[in-house]
């Protein structure tokens, strides 16, 4: 498989979860990768992994919620691979509180790593894409950009703002050779994840099995979904032939077979 070969693709909140599974399934599609985030000591990981598996893979520091931090990313990429083509907006966080406990500080920071860091990190490679007149832009969203739940009103509103996004650049793309997607999973078996259970267990008392089933019943999901899933629907928004889809935001609620 190797349809991105050629291509150059940068993944923020790269180091772990489906941020490093997209950039697996990237480089395996063929795709040069440069992997961002705020962790470095795990994107050096991910990197050198792929590296030795015969990938052509970098690694980078980037806070995506500091202006400075990204443009040097995006510098540092185009130095490292020549130029880049495609661009995950992965790097997110969640807490979940009750309105009455939520911070001033912890919304912005919600607010600033999944909305800000999506709308920096796409303005610094947009110019470039539209001068080669082609690039993909894939933003990870979620359930909670498309619906509300309880305890998470920071979280949902930031993915809103990605999906708002999402759409409005997906408009401003037309004709120009860039296409702006979204893929939007529902809870997937990811780290991130697995702190949501542990804060459960740690206020509830329950087990792990009775908190993750607590989670996917109130998400009415059947199972967790596999972050090698959502890299998959993430390269396929990647597609360089014609009829590539732009402002689609796509669903993965675990109802899909495996
Ligand atoms: P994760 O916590 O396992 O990994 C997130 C990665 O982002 C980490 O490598 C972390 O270091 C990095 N990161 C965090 N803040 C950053 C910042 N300011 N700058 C750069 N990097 C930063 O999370 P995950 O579950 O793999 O989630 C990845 C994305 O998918 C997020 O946007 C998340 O909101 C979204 N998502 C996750 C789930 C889920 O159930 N896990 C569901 C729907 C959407």
């Amino acid at each position: 498989m190797s349809e991105l070969a050629g291509y150059n693709a940068v993944i923020t909140g790269g180091g772990r979860g489906i941020g490093a599974a997209a950039a697996v399934a990237l480089a395996r599609a063929g795709a040069k990768v440069s992997l961002a985030s705020r962790n470095e000591s795990q994107v050096v990981e991910i990197a050198a992994e792929l590296r030795n598996q015969g990938h052509e893979a970098f690694a980078f520091r980037c806070d995506v919620t500091e202006p400075h931090q990204v443009r040097e990313l995006a510098l540092s990429a185009r130095e490292a691979m020549g130029r880049i083509d495609i661009l995950v907006n992965n790097a997110g966080t969640a807490t979940s509180n009750p309105i009455t406990r939520i911070t001033h500080a912890e919304w912005q920071h919600i607010m600033a790593v999944n909305a800000t860091g999506t709308f920096l990190c796409t303005q610094a490679v947009w110019e470039g894409m539209a001068d080669r007149r082609w690039g993909r832009v894939v933003n990870v969203a979620s359930v909670a950009g498309l619906s509300g739940a309880k305890y998470v009103s920071a979280y949902t509103a930031a993915k809103h703002a990605v999906v708002g996004f999402t759409r409005a650049m997906a408009e401003e793309a037309v004709g120009s050779g860039i296409t702006v997607n979204a893929v939007c999973p529902g809870y997937v078996d990811t780290p991130l994840t697995d702190e949501t259970v542990a804060r459960i267990v740690h206020h509830t008392g329950k087990s792990w099995q009775e908190a993750l089933s607590a989670v996917l019943d109130q998400a009415g999901q059947p199972r967790l979904i596999r972050a090698a899933e959502v890299a998959n629907a993430i390269v396929g928004f990647c597609h360089v032939g014609a009829h590539a889809p732009n402002g689609e935001l796509l669903v993965l609620d675990g109802s899909e077979s495996e």
